[in-house]
């Protein structure tokens, strides 16, 4: 697979959360800041300039390049401990993230292709990896098992899906509204009133 042809690994995390902001970044090119996204980008650039900070037995690299072929993904881990273990060494991916967890899976999908990929480049099992939480300091470990996998799998499948068909799903106003920084271009409050809408047309219609 040619290298403009992979997509982001962060564009898994935009499909779960809302396939229509997905296809708007990816399909549509759109993408608009707000507090979220530039309180986002703040924290990753403390992470990627953080100074090493290597433990006994552990090795932590920062903004590691990463590229699975079978998921037809590309991206960065903010960090990856490589932790010494049976004569060599397990990768460990840590994802960093603004707020405390939320209710969707999408960090946790985020996570687990990088563990994904980090398997497919280095050859070495990782059943484990890490998201942190700025917001609360907490560091919460995310097994990699087989059902995490198959969501990351069907995750990129439906990601491939939406960027072939050049498809941007309608508007559904949904509790991941509030606070994403597409809202102003989405607009999905305009969709939701549609039918009071046209029951007030057809009202006014029936008044005539
Ligand atoms: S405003 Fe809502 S429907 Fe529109 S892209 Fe964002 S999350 Fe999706």
């Amino acid at each position: 697979m040619e290298v403009d042809e992979l997509l982001p690994i962060s564009a898994l995390n935009h499909v779960l959360y809302c396939e229509r902001r997905a296809a708007l970044i990816h399909v549509d090119g759109v993408w608009i800041e707000n507090a979220h996204t530039t309180a986002g980008l703040l924290l990753h650039d403390r992470v990627d300039s953080a100074e090493e900070t290597n433990r006994p037995g552990i090795r932590v690299l920062r903004t590691v390049a990463l590229r699975s072929e079978r998921l037809g993904v590309y991206g960065v881990a903010d960090a990856v401990e490589f932790v010494t273990r049976g004569g060599g060494e397990q990768p460990f991916p840590v994802e960093y993230k603004r707020g405390a967890r939320r209710r969707w899976q999408n960090a946790d999908v985020q996570l687990a292709a990088q563990a994904m990929a980090l398997e497919e480049m280095t050859g070495v099992a990782v059943p484990e990896g890490a998201v942190f939480h700025a917001k609360t300091q907490r560091r919460r470990v995310v097994r990699i098992d087989d059902a995490l996998r198959a969501l990351v799998a069907a995750t990129a499948e439906r990601l491939r899906e939406l960027v072939s068909s050049r498809t941007v799903p309608k508007p559904v106003l949904k509790p991941q509204c509030e606070g994403c920084s597409l809202r102003p271009a989405c607009s999905p409050t305009a969709i939701a009133d549609a039918p009071s809408l046209a029951s007030a047309l057809r009202t006014a219609l029936a008044g005539e």
